[in-house]
């Protein structure tokens, strides 16, 4: 798209002067969470003006945090990174998920907060016991090694699917 459109900027600037709505219908409610929390969180990602933040992004991070740890055994598991950075697209690299939630809980009042903050605690600790540190971490000095979720031994995409 051409960069100084002018339709495209006036919309632009209307956008931003418009005060942002959030009286859309609730979605439904989030796994593991109370009402009150679940409509928190809806607040909070139909206001924010981050790209990877969207109606129902949450509710996605969770559901993938825990299919990533779900499958049964001992075996490791090792996050991968996704080749598309879309916001969709995104969710599949299990550390974007993780980073989806921290943004949230940056950003929801106390209580809400609260709960949310024991429900990723709890999927955290499996993280952490079923992915292995990465010792070259520092060698590496992989994008992003500063936050913990990252610091774990990274997979390849394509033997996540179990075929390898
Ligand atoms: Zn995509």
């Amino acid at each position: 798209m051409p960069r100084n459109r002018p339709g495209a900027l006036r919309a632009a600037q209307r956008a931003r002067h418009r005060p942002r709505r959030w009286d859309t219908p609730s979605p439904d409610r989030i796994h593991g969470l109370s009402a009150r929390t679940g409509i928190a969180v809806h607040r909070f990602e139909a206001l924010s003006s981050d790209y990877y933040v969207f109606p129902g992004v949450t509710d996605r991070a969770l559901r993938r945090y825990r299919a990533f740890l779900t499958p049964p055994g001992r075996r490791p598991r090792y996050p991968f990174l996704e080749d598309c950075s879309c916001r969709g697209c995104s969710l599949l690299d299990v550390r974007h998920a993780r980073d989806v939630l921290a943004t949230v809980l940056r950003h929801l009042p106390r209580r809400p907060r609260a709960e949310l903050s024991r429900l990723v605690a709890a999927l955290d600790a499996v993280y952490l016991a079923r992915t292995l540190p990465d010792p070259f971490v520092a060698v590496r000095r992989q994008w992003r090694s500063h936050v913990w979720w990252y610091r774990r031994l990274e997979g390849c995409r394509y033997a996540a699917t179990g075929t390898v």
